[in-house]
């Protein structure tokens, strides 16, 4: 009797336990971002009550909540503030504001962010120039960094800097010829007069982490070169709570600001992996993944680094999430949220150091 002939079906079925465990991680992924269907009419909706979290309209411009409908325009209701006199949308101040784009494929967008695509590899993917995936990433980034917050740490805290190499991609204006010996944008000099610098030079960027047991974390810029106290003390006052806990390697500074900011100090020496329940385990397997996110995008303007450690961030936040919530917290948040940067205040960026 001829063999029964297998479908499309038992043939994937087939397949699936021959894959890596990598490789089946992988497949997953793309099956949810791609093939589930997300109704764009729902997301929008949520995006207006999470807009609107706190029970009343609040204006965008002036964030006064004496605010009254004003008629609708092109489908969309409109309000009036009655404190600044102006008007506005659900959509005024969001990311896809006066985009002629539809939300879905502003949907789309984020799927391929989320899959740690280039700004180039975002826009062949949605068919958009490279100036607008450019543009599109940071009002996104933009949004989503007042939705993810600075972070305030509590209880025990593990931190540490990390360190990129200073990028000065997108400051210079197109150079038609490419000379020996002229600086490129990561600031390195080409083969001829290229000079080892030793040590900690003000081409490494110092990137300050900290993360507590309850899985706040706070990311950013600190300085340039060797970490000066005033710069790491004007970084974390403030953000943690007096009588923390704060474990760190045994690099100076940490010990002064935790007599400043009253905290206990508790110093892992290097080489040593753990003290007790104290350790900096957490924040070193932060760094790595934080090295692997970044090392997809192909080098990154600093001017630009503190929008990706906000991306980082979110992606750490919802880790544990399945892709298709990761995708539907990235869309809602970020139109939930208020960005009014013009390109030319994105392009002309200078780097947020503390
Ligand atoms: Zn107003």
């Amino acid at each position: 009797m001829a063999k029964k002939k297998k479908t499309i079906k038992e043939k994937v079925l087939a397949l699936i336990p021959k894959l890596s465990q990598d490789e089946f991680e992988e497949v997953a992924q793309f099956v949810e971002l791609n093939h589930i269907n997300f109704h764009i009419d729902n997301l929008q909706r949520e995006v207006k009550e999470t807009r609107y979290s706190k029970g009343q309209y609040t204006c965008p411009f002036c964030h006064g909540t004496h605010v009254v409908k004003n008629g609708t325009k092109k489908g969309l209701q409109r309000y009036l503030c009655r404190h600044c006199h102006k008007s506005f949308s659900d959509q005024t101040a969001t990311p896809s504001c006066h985009s002629k784009k539809s939300p879905k494929l502003w949907l789309q967008y984020l799927k391929c962010m989320l899959s740690g695509y280039t700004i180039r590899k975002c826009a062949e993917e949605c068919k958009i120039n490279i100036a607008t995936s450019f543009f599109w990433r940071h009002k996104i980034l933009d949004a989503l960094a007042t939705a993810v917050g600075v972070g305030d740490l509590e209880g025990l805290i593990e931190a540490d800097e990390t360190f990129f190499r200073y990028n000065r991609k997108g400051n210079f204006t197109k150079v038609r010829s490419y000379k020996k010996g002229v600086r490129t944008s990561t600031g390195r000099t080409t083969k001829q007069t290229k000079k080892k610098k030793r040590g900690l030079s003000h081409e490494q960027v110092a990137v300050g982490t900290a993360l507590d047991r309850l899985g706040n974390l706070k990311m950013g810029l600190i300085c340039t070169g060797r970490l000066e106290y005033p710069a790491l003390k004007r970084f974390y006052e403030g953000y943690i709570s007096a009588n923390s806990t704060l474990c760190t390697d045994s690099a100076h500074g940490y010990s002064t600001l935790s007599e400043e900011l009253h905290l206990n100090h508790i110093k892992i020496a290097s080489g040593k992996r753990k003290k007790d329940i104290y350790h900096i385990q957490h924040i070193n397997s932060l760094h790595s993944r934080l090295k692997a996110f970044m090392s997809d995008f192909k080098g990154v303007a600093t001017k630009h680094l503190q929008n990706y450690l906000y991306w980082f961030k979110f992606i750490e936040i919802f880790k544990s999430e399945r892709e298709s919530i990761k995708l539907e917290r990235a869309y809602v948040l970020s139109q939930a949220n208020y960005t009014d940067c013009s390109v030319e205040a994105i392009r002309t960026r200078t780097p947020a150091f503390v």
